[in-house]
């Protein structure tokens, strides 16, 4: 579970995040919309430790998640698949995310093939399509089979067979138990997959509501 109490980010001039508080219960996936610039991914690196904020707190699993001994067991982002190192194996990227998360080896083929890259994983990640490395930053995100699972605009740039992918898998995981957070700016993306929906403009909360009553009101 995610808990988020008055959370404040400011770059500057700019206000962030402003005064956010929200939580992201386990079993259910939670939509987290707001246009381009509201402080979505801001939040979402407050949530991981990646940033510290000026006030409020974060805490996943009641603790910070930079606090955690083994953060890839609390928690697990998919963030800028953009970013995922070009030059390394997916194997080797995986195995390294492991080793300093106390992670067993044979993990890392679990979870390859769990996302279906079983066979792509001797290849270096910069020969990888935009849904490979979406793949492989998945792959990373359950490594440490985590109660708790981020994924920042995870279905942009992808092709239908990889939305309905990724949405299949966002639905397992909250089955399975796990509080999974999905951002989008696209309510379209989030009313399909979504049982509960945080809307912020501005760094500030503008709805918490289930995707239910949300569709009722509009
Ligand atoms: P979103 O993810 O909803 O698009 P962001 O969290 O990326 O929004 O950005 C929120 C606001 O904070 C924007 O005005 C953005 O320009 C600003 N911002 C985000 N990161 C930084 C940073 N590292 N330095 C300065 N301003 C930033
Ligand atoms: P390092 O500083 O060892 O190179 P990274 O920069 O890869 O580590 O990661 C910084 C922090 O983010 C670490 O606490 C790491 O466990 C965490 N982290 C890295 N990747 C993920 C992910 N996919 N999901 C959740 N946390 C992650």
């Amino acid at each position: 579970m995610i808990e988020v109490r008055g959370l404040t980010k400011r770059y500057g001039e700019v206000l962030a995040v402003d005064d956010l508080t929200f939580t992201v219960r386990p079993g259910e996936v939670t939509g987290f919309l707001g246009p381009n610039g509201a402080g979505k991914s801001t939040t979402l690196r407050l949530i991981l430790g990646l940033e510290s904020a000026d006030s409020g707190t974060a805490t996943v699993g009641g603790r910070p998640h930079a606090a955690q001994p083994a953060p890839l067991r609390a928690v697990g982002a998919l963030l800028d698949p953009g970013a995922v190192l070009p030059s390394r194996t997916a194997y080797h990227h995986l195995l390294a995310l492991a080793a300093g998360n106390g992670i067993p080896r044979s993990r890392v083929d679990e979870v390859l093939d769990d996302v279906g890259l079983g066979n792509a994983g001797r290849r270096r990640a910069g020969a990888f399509s935009l849904g490979m490395r979406q793949r492989l930053g998945i792959a990373a995100a359950l490594l440490g089979d985590p109660p708790v699972l981020i994924f920042d605009e995870p279905l942009n740039g992808l092709d239908p067979e990889g939305i309905v992918w990724i949405r299949h898998l966002m639905r397992r995981m909250a089955a399975e138990g796990r509080a999974v957070l999905m951002s989008s700016h696209l309510m379209s993306e989030l009313e399909l997959t979504t049982d509960h929906l945080i809307v912020i403009g501005r760094g500030r909360l503008i709805a918490d509501m289930t995707m239910k009553a949300f569709i009722a009101a509009h």
